[in-house]
């Protein structure tokens, strides 16, 4: 059994291993958010393109302004446009936060450094040259690149394309992820269930998350325990470049995901991880498809596609594949878990002072869909754990969806 580092470097391997080349769109800079990029983006001029104020205040000659020194303003420049004439010696210019910084003058004064009486301007300190301009050029140079095929498409690098006039991006096409739940308990979440049944809310957990990783949910449904519907089934989710499928991969009797998987062609890269929840997570590749078989109770479906789903469509989108979001907590309560596994659990993290402090929430663990939602991390009980005491720090994998 491997630990989830492991196993995560696995699917990173062959994932990179197996991948073609991508099809690519152009996706207007509005809607691009969350894409990776498939082209380089290049400046089409200096940046800033003029030297600019970073202040209300006086454009000035900084040799000229000595505390108590006294100037003449003769223009007043607004954002948006600057003066034709260099600045005269014992003079100065009204200048705006944005605005282009006249020939001539090397600094600028905030305007709460002086006092203004009539055309005359008093300064109360010395100034620095160089101070409170953003030199022309200084943020890059004209037909720099700003940014690479794989940069992944956050608000700032939308922002950074649009000032450059980079307004349509070529973009990787998302990778298609085929969304595949097994069990003959399972009924559609807009159908009533029976006393016995359940809804398929894994669907609709691996949808959200299918899009928050960057892909293209395929929703195909539900297959019932039995080979026939489940070949069929699976056989259309081979079709996408990636099959996620739920449940059916434990060690039950009508547990035959694996089986069906394997008269299909499939060959496994791992069919059990060392994690709880989550430990019968598979992996492997059938007909050029990678597929992953997630155990089906609700938490383990998410905590797995987290863990080793997320990594694969990062690859597949044409971006690194992104480290997971662990950070250090204070422990706020004590933990009494079974070593052997690295365990998982719900939990609620606080960021009161200056160390997150972190707690297990309550949960009847891994159908606790009520607990998660209370939660907003998990926090990460290494396998050679077991019993730890309030106060230590431990690692806690975010919940990058709702922090
Ligand atoms: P399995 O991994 O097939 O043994 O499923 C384990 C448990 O997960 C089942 O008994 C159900 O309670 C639950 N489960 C399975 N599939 C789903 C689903 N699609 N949506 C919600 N819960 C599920
Ligand atoms: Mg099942």
């Amino acid at each position: 059994m491997l630990p989830y580092e492991q196993a995560r470097r696995t699917v990173i391997e062959n994932v990179e291993k197996g991948k073609g080349p991508r099809v690519t769109a152009d996706i207007s800079v509005w809607n691009a958010l969350g894409f990776i990029l498939a082209e380089e983006i290049k400046t089409d001029r200096e940046y800033p393109p003029f030297h600019r104020s970073t202040r209300d205040g006086y454009a000035v000659r900084a040799a000229a302004v000595t505390s108590g020194a006294t100037l003449r303003c003769v223009a007043e420049i607004k954002a948006g446009d600057t003066v034709a004439q260099p600045l005269a010696p014992a003079s100065c210019v009204q200048i705006m936060t944005g605005a282009a910084v006249p020939e001539g003058a090397d600094a600028v004064v905030m305007i709460e450094h002086t006092t203004r009486n009539g055309d005359s301007v008093r300064f109360d300190r010395t100034a620095q040259a160089g101070q409170n301009i953003v030199p022309r050029g200084s943020e890059a140079q004209r037909n720099q690149t700003i940014l690479r095929p794989g940069a992944r498409l956050g608000y700032a690098e939308l922002a950074l394309s649009a000032q450059v006039g980079a307004t349509q991006l070529r973009c990787a096409a998302k990778p298609r992820i085929a969304i595949l739940s097994t069990g003959d308990e399972v009924v559609a979440v807009d159908q009533q269930p029976g006393a016995f049944q359940i809804r398929n809310s894994n669907s609709v957990s691996l949808a959200a998350q299918v899009r928050l990783a960057g892909g293209e949910p395929v929703l195909l449904g539900n297959a019932a325990d039995r080979v026939d519907d489940l070949r069929e089934k699976i056989s259309r989710g081979l079709r996408e470049d990636v099959l996620v499928l739920s449940g059916g991969v434990s060690m039950g009797k009508y547990d035959l995901v694996e089986t069906v998987l394997k008269d299909l062609g499939a060959g496994f890269y791992f069919d059990a991880v060392a994690i709880r929840p989550g430990k019968p997570a598979v992996f492997g590749k059938c007909q050029n498809t990678f597929v992953f078989g997630l155990p089906g109770n609700p938490v383990s479906t998410m905590v797995t596609f987290e863990l080793f789903v997320v990594p694969a469509i990062d690859l597949l989108s044409g971006a690194a594949a992104r480290d997971l979001p662990l950070v250090e907590a204070r422990l706020a309560a004590g933990l009494n878990e079974k070593p052997g596994l690295t365990h998982f659990l719900p939990a609620r993290v606080e960021w009161r002072g200056t160390t997150p402090e972190v707690k297990s929430v309550p949960w009847q663990g891994s159908g606790d869909i009520a607990a998660l939602a209370s939660a907003n991390c998990f926090l990460v009980v290494a396998a050679d754990r077991g019993q730890v005491n309030v106060g230590e720090t431990m690692p806690i994998l975010l919940r990058k969806d709702i922090i």
